[in-house]
């Protein structure tokens, strides 16, 4: 039985979603006021191999990511830059989304915006004051009463005392509590507004993700995900005040990924120590880049390297050497392999657990090719079916060798046709000489069953 560890009762505990084989999934989305970098890709990644995998265990699984487009941090960049704050987020929106696809994560079933969700969020804003769980503020603002909510720090397993204590939390003098977080901030000159009974103004961040999930998953649903820093304030503000509004439990399951790092530090845009996708993209295979980020366990941190690329792309090569020259076959069924690939997901979604059953695969793939090539075909569908729960192993086999500058690929193809040439005509001088000069290009001629092919060295 899948299991899996909720970050509420810090424990493991086995999975029931609450309609039998539906599963509701709310993953916070990006504040789009910059291009993503490789923290968000290991948070979404994380999240992409949950939603696959649970759809392979037979769940029909609905799949929220939402998008952060009002924001302090949006207006600012958007004013700096003196652009249309529509024109900005529209950009960012575009740009995640090019590479979320190449890194080949799913597109959720809603990717709601927070702007589309105001109304959603001042209905829920005055059932939250109506229990008598928010006030409004000698400034105008409507903050949330943390006092007056018993739960509050359930999540980050803290006391209120302790919560104070710690730094991360904003004085504001209006406040009655310094934990009291902000639901409605009334506008200042200039910036974006929206009406509302408390006056002309926006949001507070935490009030989108409530309002958002609740409108498209329902009052209560089964899991909530996001990077680790979310544990506290946000996903704390956000049990708060959705149990605060509906009165019922909010969420069964919160999961939370750890963080890239870049050395001994989180991987972050205000620590001003991040690399974006697209620049790791320049240099290296998106495929490489989802290999290198799923090869450790989404809960654990995991440190960005160059090395660390090096070996994923150095494991590819293993997995895509074992799937070359197979005739098409449908996977083996009832193997070994599979049930100990399953009993690894099922431990929390234990990747490395999980490639390292596919290495095993690999390996009896290429003991079997010479001597039963059937069976061998058979498991190479195999290799591939389990890949793709994890989101890898779909390129064409061929293509993966001889990924590189494409200018080239005329000049290859015409050495290659001119050997084939020679060799009809058993001139083998001349196909050996052909074949070294390629070699001195760094490719290698292989001659199977299935014709010639190619591949760098
Ligand atoms: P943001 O765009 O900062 O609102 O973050 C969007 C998501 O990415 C959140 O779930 C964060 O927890 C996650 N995230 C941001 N930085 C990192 C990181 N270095 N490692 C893992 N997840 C991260
Ligand atoms: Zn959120």
């Amino acid at each position: 039985m899948l299991q899996i560890h909720n970050t509420l009762t810090r424990q493991k505990e086995s999975f029931k979603p609450i309609h039998a084989n539906k599963v509701s999934v709310y993953v916070c989305g990006v504040t789009v006021y910059d291009y993503c970098h490789l923290g968000h890709a290991r948070t979404y990644v994380s999240a992409d191999v949950i939603i696959r995998y649970l759809r392979f265990r037979g769940y029909e699984v609905t799949y929220v990511r939402n998008i952060t487009d009002v924001d302090d941090k949006i207006i600012k960049r958007a004013n700096e830059a003196g652009e249309n704050i529509n024109a900005l987020t529209d950009r960012f929106i575009n740009a995640m989304h090019e590479d979320f696809a190449a890194l080949n994560i799913l597109k959720p079933n809603n990717e709601p915006r927070a702007t589309e969700y105001i109304s959603n969020m001042i209905a829920l804003i005055e059932k939250i004051m109506a229990n008598k769980h928010a006030y409004v503020a000698s400034n105008g603002d409507v903050y949330f009463d943390v006092r007056s909510y018993k739960e509050y720090g359930c999540l980050s397993h803290h006391n209120l005392e302790e919560l104070e204590s710690g730094a991360r939390v904003e004085v504001v003098e209006v406040k009655h509590d310094p934990l009291d977080f902000v639901l409605w901030k009334l506008a200042k000159p200039g910036e974006p507004y929206w009406e509302s009974p408390w006056g002309n103004g926006r949001p507070g961040w935490h009030i989108e993700c409530s309002a958002m999930s609740m409108d498209l998953l329902g009052e209560h649903f089964d899991i909530h995900a996001g990077g680790r820093d979310l544990i506290f304030p946000h996903h704390e503000n956000e049990l708060a005040q959705s149990q605060a509004g509906s009165g019922k439990k909010f969420v069964n399951v919160w999961m939370h990924a750890g963080f890239l790092q870049m050395d001994k530090e989180k991987m972050s845009k205000s620590l001003g120590n991040f690399i974006t996708i697209r620049d790791v993209l320049q240099q290296h295979d998106a495929e490489v880049l989802r290999y290198a980020l799923i090869g450790s366990h989404y809960r654990s941190p995991l440190v960005y390297t160059e090395d660390a690329l090096l070996q994923a792309k150095q494991a590819l090569t293993r997995f895509y050497t074992a799937l070359r020259f197979l005739p098409d076959r449908e996977p083996a069924k009832e193997t070994i392999f599979e049930s100990a690939f399953v009993t690894a997901m099922d431990d929390d979604f234990n990747t490395p657990v999980a490639l390292s059953v596919l290495f095993d695969l690999a390996h009896e793939i290429q003991r079997l090719r010479d001597k039963d090539i059937e069976n061998a075909a058979k498991l190479g569908a195999l290799l591939c079916k389990l890949g793709g729960v994890l989101g890898i192993l779909k390129k064409d086999v061929e293509q993966f060798f001889q990924a590189g500058d494409t200018d080239e690929f005329e000049k290859i193809h015409s050495l290659i046709a001119a050997r084939e040439k020679a060799r009809m005509e058993k001139n083998w001088s001349e196909a050996d000489k052909i074949r070294q000069t390629l070699l001195e290009m760094k490719i290698v001629i292989e001659d199977s069953a299935k014709g010639t092919s190619w591949r760098r060295v």
